[in-house]
């Protein structure tokens, strides 16, 4: 078990790269967990330190729907009886588990969803547990904890419901899944945004924060993340000239360019496919938007 003390009531539990996540714990007026993606036995075995347990969380807040951020969400609530906090786009994703299958792109039909139920049973077992939110938050809203403040921040682009969570007094921001990891930006699902994903990581960048959690780095809290976000945000730019020199190279379709995968090139699951392929949809729509490629009766074409 790893964690990171941040300042005075504010740690990290490292869950790492998915299928975990890092998870956010608060120990001040209350005890606040955002995100419960980390192992359970961890987070339990970090609160020990403070002579705390599991039954002592009062609250978990959720930063966005995904699978490995919400995970343990029901186990904690049937140990602690805590909130749950969500803001207005999640909470009825949470409460009603088939509209979050929907909003991922997984409704009935989808072709891959029986895989991607086993894949999120599998890792990440917990995540479709029927739960209730609590207290719906807005974006803005506050959070107040004795000497810690926290605030709601909407950053769309990942899903539309993703939204980082601000922490005044020490002026940290958890940005979840804005991560800085790696792999870039993740935009695989229907509704993510590519544009909208952008503009999220430019609204980070105007913020003065003294330090940035990432939701997946194991060594989560960032400094130089102005310089750090812009070399993130620059994969897409990335993605996109890979999309189009495929499109250049004779590709006509999306299963044509998906052939040689450019976002999971050891691609091996299908379920990692369906992602991929609408990685590279939103691509193809960004490239036909801004005038490089076009499409005639479902073939592409450069211009
Ligand atoms: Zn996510």
């Amino acid at each position: 078990m790893t964690f990171s003390k941040l300042t005075d009531g504010v740690f990290v539990v490292i869950g790492g790269t998915f299928p975990r996540c890092n998870s956010i714990v608060i120990i001040a007026d209350e005890v606040v967990v955002i995100d419960p993606g980390c192992p359970v036995e961890d987070l339990r075995g970090f609160l020990m330190t403070h002579d705390l347990n599991l039954r002592d969380i009062d609250t978990v807040i959720l930063s966005h729907i995904h699978p490995d951020h919400i995970v343990h969400t029901m186990r904690l609530n049937r140990l602690s009886n805590c909130r749950i906090a969500a803001n207005e786009i999640t909470a009825p994703l949470f409460d009603e588990k088939e509209e979050m299958k929907r909003f991922l792109g997984f409704e009935k039909g989808n072709p891959v969803r029986k895989l991607w139920e086993q894949l999120v049973n599998e890792k990440m077992y917990g995540a479709f547990d029927e739960g209730r939110v609590d207290e719906v938050l807005s974006n803005g809203d506050k959070f107040s904890l004795g000497d810690i403040t926290l605030k709601t921040l909407y950053t769309p682009g990942h899903l539309p419901d993703h939204m980082c969570i601000e922490i005044l007094e020490p002026n940290l921001v958890f940005a979840s899944d804005i991560d800085l990891t790696e792999f870039g930006p993740y935009y695989g699902h229907p509704n993510s945004s590519i544009r909208d994903f952008k503009n999220s990581i430019r609204k980070l960048q105007h913020g003065k924060y003294s330090g940035f959690i990432s939701g997946h780095l194991k060594e989560p809290l960032v400094v130089d993340y102005k310089d750090r976000l812009t070399a993130y945000s620059r994969q897409i730019g990335m993605r996109e000239d890979l999309v189009l020199s495929s499109i250049l190279e004779g590709a006509k379709t999306i299963p044509e360019i998906t052939a040689n995968p450019i976002i999971y090139p050891s691609l091996t699951h299908p379920v990692f496919l369906q992602f991929e392929t609408w990685m590279i949809e939103h691509h193809v729509a960004s490239l036909i938007a801004s005038g490089l490629i076009e499409e005639d009766k479902g073939k592409l074409s450069p211009i």
